[in-house]
Order: C-alpha cells, then structure tokens, then sequence
C-alpha cells in the first residue's frame, strides 16, 4: 500500500481491459488517479469503484485523438490536483488485418489512436510534468512493437513508432527530470483480445504462439510493471522497454 502515495495519475482508455486495471491498481496504492476513456459510461463506473474502495479518482470524458480533450483533461488535473506525475498513455485499437489489406481509413484510424494519441499525450502533458520535476511517463507498446506477426500490420507499425517515441523522449525529457519507458504486453486476456482467445481452441493457441507460460497474462500482472515504473522505485530506470509476456519473446 501507499507506493505512489500522493502522486497525480492520468491513465487513458481506464474505462476497460489494461487501462481498468492500471486505474483500480494507482489508486489503491495512493495515486490521486485521473482515468479517462472516450466511454464515458464506463469510465465513470471505474471511479465510481475506485472511491467506493477509499481511492482518489476523476474521469474525464477525452478522446486521446483530440488536441482540446488533450489540453481540457490536463487543466482538469492542474485544477484538481495541481500537479501531474505520472502518465500512462495506454488507450489503443487493434485492426486484425495484414498491411497490404489495410485500407488508408484503418490506417489513419490506427496511428491516429495509437501513435498520434501518444504523441499529444506527451506534447501537452510536459509542461505540467517539468512543474513535477520528478515524472514518469509510460508508453503501452506491445511485444508487436519489437517483433512482427501475422494480420495486423497497421497495429505492429503503430506499436513500433510508440517504442521509439518513448526513446527520443527519453534523450529529451531527462534533463527535466521526467522518465520515459515503454511496457510492452504478450497476450493479455481484455476486451481488445477476447474474441481471439475464446472462440475456439485452434484460435486460442495460435494467439498464445509461443508463450512459455501457455497462458495470457491478466491484466494487473501487467498493472503491476506499470505500477513499478510509476513509483520512485524505478528511478533510475529510463528509456527502457519492459516486455510483459510470459516468454513469448524469449525464443
Ligand atoms: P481494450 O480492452 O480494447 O481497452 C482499450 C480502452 O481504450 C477502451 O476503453 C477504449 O474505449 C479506449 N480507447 C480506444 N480508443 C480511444 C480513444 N481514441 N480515446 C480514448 N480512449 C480510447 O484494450 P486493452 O487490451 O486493455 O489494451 C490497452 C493497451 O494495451 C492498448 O494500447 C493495446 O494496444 C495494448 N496491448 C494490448 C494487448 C492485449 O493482448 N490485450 C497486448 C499488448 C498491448 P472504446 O471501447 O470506446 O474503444
């Protein structure tokens, strides 16, 4: 308990899967957590949880494409917490398709989520971060920001760029004492992957591939890695990619 003990927490796409978990996690370890989602109904339901369990939260209606939800969600923390110290850029779509079937609307739609959402993210979470002068922000890549796979070429692309904007941010952020990582899940059992793992058994498998845990993870074991990055006790911990998949990646 208390980890992050008076820290301010933004966590996009909280409403569900990952985001949920990261939320519900901050906060029962002290974070005044600021969960915001494009689904507001469900949003409101995870703060809702939150206080009820004693935590600090807000939600703030914000779709992570939107430079004015951008710059509204962060006067909404500089006014009610004055102060950001942590940011965990998690919201993301997954489009099952190869590149080369991918249609430039999916395309677009793709990186707008997942990498340009990231992007303004950092450019209008900064200045309140430099405030802080002790912050971290977190990128949720994918293992499929670091190795290819089949059927989602837009999304792997996506995840890749996440992967590095966290590394130039990293060279330029530190100076101002704000920490910059990426997480980079396995298969995790959410919402974005349910259709994947309980169709059929055939599909199941052939999403876990290699996963030497033969299992997907749940949420809060990737919670957990968000967590220690948000915490000071990864203070020296910088320009890093946590991977977080059973061993997928390890052979
Ligand atoms: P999820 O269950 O689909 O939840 C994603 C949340 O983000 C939803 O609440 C969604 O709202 C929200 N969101 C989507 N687009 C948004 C936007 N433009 N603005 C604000 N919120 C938006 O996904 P998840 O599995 O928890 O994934 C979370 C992150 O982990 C994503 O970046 C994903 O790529 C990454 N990841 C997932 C896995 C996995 O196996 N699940 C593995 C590696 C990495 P709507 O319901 O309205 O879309």
């Amino acid at each position: 308990m208390g980890r992050i003990s008076g820290k301010a927490v933004l966590v996009t796409g909280g409403a569900m899967g990952m985001g949920k978990s990261h939320a519900e996690l901050l906060a029962r370890e002290g974070g005044h957590v600021f969960v915001t989602d494009r689904d507001v109904l469900a949003g409101k339901a995870v703060v809702a949880r939150i206080i009820a369990a004693g935590g600090k939260a807000e939600f703030i209606a914000h779709d992570v494409t939107s430079e004015s939800d951008w710059n509204n969600a962060i006067e909404m923390v500089r006014q009610k917490a004055g102060r950001l110290d942590v940011l965990v850029n998690n919201a993301g779509i997954l489009i099952l398709k190869p590149l080369h079937e991918t249609s430039p609307e999916e395309f677009d739609r793709t990186f707008n989520v997942n990498v340009k959402g990231v992007y303004l993210g950092i450019r209008s979470a900064v200045p309140l971060m430099k405030e802080s002068g002790n912050a971290s922000i977190i990128n949720i890549s994918s293992i499929y920001g670091i190795i290819g796979a089949p059927m989602a070429g837009a999304y792997i692309s996506s995840k890749g760029a996440v992967r590095l904007m966290t590394k130039s941010c990293a060279v330029d952020l530190a100076a101002f004492g704000i920490r910059v990582n990426s997480i980079h899940p396995g298969v995790i059992d959410t919402p974005m992957t349910n259709g994947l793992l309980y169709t059929d058994e055939a599909t199941r498998q052939a999403v876990l591939g290699p996963t030497l845990l033969k299992r997907p993870s749940r949420p809060e074991e990737v919670s957990n890695a968000v967590l220690f990055l948000a915490s000071d006790e990864s203070s020296f911990v910088h320009g890093a990619e946590m991977v977080v998949d059973g061993g997928y990646t390890a052979n």
